[in-house]
């Protein structure tokens, strides 16, 4: 009999069964074995009372750097971040140097996460070779590499007819195209947000309808393709509401916040620290407000943090110089249980549901549940616990975060990957 581990007495939440009960949860042989009362026996217990236990959280917007930008990240700090923020797998992003976009590239991250050990790593090819947006990548080879979807983000695919036959080739694949909206022309030179703010400050500004053109752009090629797509942090009310419609109208469309998106505006770089600075840039409270009723009306299905890591030296440069991007690993949890659960936006099923099942659904994985027989992902949360967040105790190897001395509620105490206990604050 292989070893078994028991959680108990947690408020078990899975919305992939539509499960919100104090019980116990079992895991052996690195998988699911029961929910409630079984007639075995733990060789080991952990005391989760007053706990919640979730399927594992799953990231899937995330830099890992590696290969090519080593002293930002790599897939061994990326992942550790990751288990210490709760998370248990990650997609990654494919605009390392060189870019994602070989069978042999995904195989090569799969292999570097395998040999750290920390959380599952889903690598997502890149569309277009060398994401420069002029050939398509060899998309089916990557899917047997392990590619899981497909995007350029950092840079939208530009071409219309590109993105068109990667609709097409991805729907014969069953994979979504991850789309990074942004029509570089209106955004040229930008470094924040086009508005009151921007002009009082005499920045270059990014507008809106730069990144909603875009959304609209793919939305119509997904609709004439068939295909899916799904809209990366999205951060302008015009852009919820395009997704809005698609979705009535039954395109294959989905989109993602970010925490950034909806707990920060533009009003802060007014301190000119480049720690606010993103791509999408942090807009303006009718924004926010129009991503949190998204988030509300099951507009946007996905929560993901878009971990941009930095060195600080990189970060540290004049704003216009500096790159955009925050660390989200280890924030993601609390500030979404901060500014989502504690006013009362979403409730916890809400919420944990857009950060297991729906992004696993969107990337096509085997992950974001507690069904009996699969991969035991699980994430122990304590609700109520209060903390400050610190960049110096970071697992990453940036210290890029604008969240730096914020208090939060909520805080994964364990983190278990496929049966194997990764981080335990309980006992
Ligand atoms: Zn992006
Ligand atoms: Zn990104």
């Amino acid at each position: 009999m292989p070893p078994t581990l028991l959680l108990r007495n947690g408020r078990v939440i899975d919305p992939s069964q539509q499960l919100d009960r104090v019980t116990d949860l079992w895991v052996s042989n690195g998988e699911i074995a029961g929910i409630g009362p079984q007639s075995r026996t733990a060789d080991r217990t952990l005391d989760c009372t007053g706990m919640i236990v979730s399927p594992g959280l799953i990231d899937m917007h995330v830099h890992l750097r590696e290969p090519g930008r080593e002293e930002d990240e790599t897939i061994a700090t990326g992942t550790a971040a990751a288990v210490a923020g709760g998370v248990t797998s990650v997609a990654c992003m494919p605009n390392t140097e060189p870019a994602l976009d070989t069978r042999m590239a995904a195989e090569f991250v799969i292999q570097q996460a395998q040999r750290a050990g920390f959380c599952n790593v889903f690598p997502i090819g890149a569309v277009t070779k060398n994401r420069e947006g002029k050939e398509l990548a060899e998309l089916g080879g990557l899917v047997e590499g392990g590619a899981v979807a497909f995007t350029d983000d950092g840079a939208p695919v530009y071409s219309a007819e590109i993105m068109r036959r990667a609709l097409e080739y991805c729907k014969m694949l069953d994979r979504a195209v991850l789309v990074h909206a942004e029509i570089l022309e209106l955004t040229q030179g930008g470094v924040m947000n086009e508005g009151f703010v921007s002009m009082q400050l005499g920045l270059r500004g990014m507008p809106g309808i730069a990144e909603d053109i875009m959304i609209y752009r793919d939305m119509v090629l997904a609709e004439l393709t068939g295909g899916r797509c799904h809209i990366l942090h999205v951060s302008t009310a015009g852009g919820v509401d395009l997704i809005r419609q698609g979705r009535a109208k039954g395109i294959g469309i989905s989109g993602e916040a970010c925490p950034h998106h909806f707990i920060l505006t533009d009003e802060t770089l007014r301190a000119f620290d480049s720690n606010f600075k993103m791509s999408p840039p942090l807009r303006t409270q009718r924004d926010v407000d129009a991503i949190l009723a998204g988030l509300k009306d099951g507009t946007l299905t996905v929560l993901a943090t878009d971990h941009a890591p930095h060195a600080p030296e990189k970060k540290e440069r004049e704003l216009d110089q500096a790159p955009n991007g925050i660390l989200g690993l280890e924030t993601f949890l609390p500030l979404c249980v901060t500014f989502l659960i504690e006013p009362g936006h979403l409730t916890w099923p809400q919420m944990l549901e857009k950060m297991t099942i729906n992004p696993a659904k969107v990337l096509g994985i085997n992950r974001g549940t507690l069904q009996v027989g699969r991969p035991a992902d699980v994430t122990v949360i304590d609700p109520k616990a209060q903390w400050v967040i610190d960049k110096n105790a970071t697992k990453s190897k940036s210290r890029n975060t604008p969240f730096h001395g914020w208090k939060v509620t909520g805080r994964a105490v364990a983190t278990i990957v496929g049966g194997d206990i990764k981080k335990n604050e309980l006992n």
